[in-house]
């Protein structure tokens, strides 16, 4: 049976997005193999909301052509956020004439018909394709942004991994357009996928073994506008909470001008919904915001914050934000600086600016501050988040948390607490899958570690052994409902 191999960059819904192209290579009767050498079809999937990240993806290519030459009948595509109009198609064709296909975010068609052509797997249905990769918005054929879920590498798990955790989009695209981001040009305007469907789809990750799904978009609180009677995010979380065996529900990521009250107290009341929000403030400044097309003010965000707090007891916070943007000062940056100082977020993603070719602000902008003087500002916040995440995992020394268990490696079981700290143990038997109660013993500003509590934990291998009985499987099916 052929096989395929992808690699992945980028934030979470690039993840999701390769997991959807892996169920419909899984239809199209192709299987997946760990390594490009066993590889029939190899797909990169690319971010280039930073520098770092799209050179990356170039070494990559580059690491292909010799393969790619030695083997000619070998299918190798680039899609993600490296691929946009068809104009920049062509120049990237130009570039990289050893490819076989580029591919917009979700534009899996032409790969799927490449893949037939070959005779290396079978023609899958269709109609769930369309749906993602629609055109770009008119006249709007650049990119580039920051990427503030931040860069990940390794691919996604083996295909045939087991998780109990799935990422289930449910809304994509983004119909904001900060001045330095490339979303809405690689991924357009919003579209809420109907609500039944993706019920209908987590249904599905539980009855494979799912405990817990992060839903995602790039704006997760407009969630439902596009769609007929408007549901919203809260209306989401309500019917998933419903869903017998599935425990936690997590989302990502938030937008401060749509966090709305209604779906905080959601989050607060409803059991399963996790108490851990993602809330980009990007710049502690009014003038910035407003520099980034940021619609909302700094006050405005710190009521929402107080909001979050009161609502939803014991919730972690994390946010992104960028130093060094254009004619940001010295005291506008301080006025960042203090901003994280008073909320003390749990965890503080921090990018330097840096110009991404076609966004306003690269185009119009001009990138006056110093790349020192940025260094030293995301400097100032790694140093400063660095004591308050020591801070607020130090208080859980000795407490009992719950997480559910995700993966192991060097040695070590690892899992999140509901509020998406990650917690480390060490134990011979097999406890991934299950929700099991540590004591913490170790904290440090990025992580935790703990010791199980025998006596509260579920039995061990319990998951694994439910989950290895014949269940519907990741993707296949359940990408085709994409389009309805
Ligand atoms: S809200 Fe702004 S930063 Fe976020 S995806 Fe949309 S345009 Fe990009």
């Amino acid at each position: 049976m052929p096989g395929y191999y992808i690699w992945t960059i980028g934030c979470q819904m690039n993840k999701a997005d390769s997991e959807r192209l892996a169920g419909l290579l899984d239809q199209a009767g192709l299987q997946p193999v760990s390594s490009v050498d066993g590889a029939s079809v190899i797909v990169l999937n690319s971010c280039v909301v930073r520098q770092s990240a799209e050179d990356r993806v170039v070494g990559k290519l580059g690491s292909l052509k010799a393969l790619k030459r030695a083997r000619p009948d070998l299918v190798l595509a680039l899609t993600g956020c490296m691929v946009g109009s068809e104009r920049e198609k062509a120049a990237l064709a130009k570039r990289f004439a050893y490819v076989d296909a580029f591919l917009r975010p979700l534009e899996f068609g032409p790969l799927l018909d490449i893949v037939a052509e070959r005779g290396l797997g079978g023609d899958v249905q269709r109609d769930c394709l369309e749906m993602a990769a629609r055109p770009m918005r008119v006249g709007e054929e650049h990119a580039v942004g920051l990427d503030l879920d931040g860069e990940h590498d390794g691919g996604i798990p083996d295909a045939l991994d087991i998780t109990p955790a799935k990422w289930v989009p449910v809304i994509y695209g983004c119909d904001y357009m900060c001045t330095y981001c490339i979303v809405p040009f690689r991924r357009g305007r919003e579209r809420s996928r109907p609500l039944a469907e993706i019920v209908d789809e987590v249904k599905g990750f539980v009855a494979g073994g799912a405990r817990e799904v992060t839903l995602l978009g790039q704006t997760i609180d407009r969630y439902g506008n596009d769609l007929p009677g408007r549901p919203d995010l809260a209306d989401l979380f309500d019917r998933l909470n419903d869903l017998a065996g599935l425990d936690r529900i997590r989302f990502l990521t938030s937008h401060p001008s749509d966090m709305s009250e209604r779906i905080v107290r959601a989050i607060g009341e409803l059991p399963r919904v996790c108490e851990h929000v993602n809330l980009p403030v990007q710049a502690g400044d009014d003038e910035i915001l407003a520099r980034m097309r940021r619609p909302y003010k700094v006050d405005e965000y710190r009521r929402l914050i107080d909001g979050i707090r009161r609502h939803v007891p014991g919730a972690s916070l994390s946010t992104d934000v960028i130093v060094g943007f254009p004619g940001e000062t010295r005291a506008q940056f301080e006025g960042t600086y203090r901003l994280l100082e008073e909320i003390g977020f749990d965890v503080v993603h921090v990018a330097m600016y840096s110009p991404r070719p076609g966004t306003h602000a690269a185009r119009s902008i001009p990138d006056d501050v110093s790349r020192a003087e940025k260094k030293e500002r995301l400097r100032l916040v790694e140093e400063l988040q660095a004591g308050i995440a020591r801070r607020l995992n130090q208080a859980l020394l000795g407490q009992t948390v719950e997480i559910l268990v995700e993966e192991r490696s060097g040695g070590k079981w690892q899992g999140r607490t509901r509020t998406n700290k990650i917690v480390f143990f060490a134990d011979e038997r097999d406890w991934l899958g299950e929700l099991v109660p540590l004591r913490v013993s170790h904290a440090t500003a990025w992580s935790l570690q703990g010791e199980l509590v025998a006596e509260q934990a579920p039995a061990p291998g319990a998951w694994r052994a439910r989950v290895a009985r014949p269940a519907p499987a990741r993707g296949a099916a359940i990408s085709l409902r994409l389009v309805s």
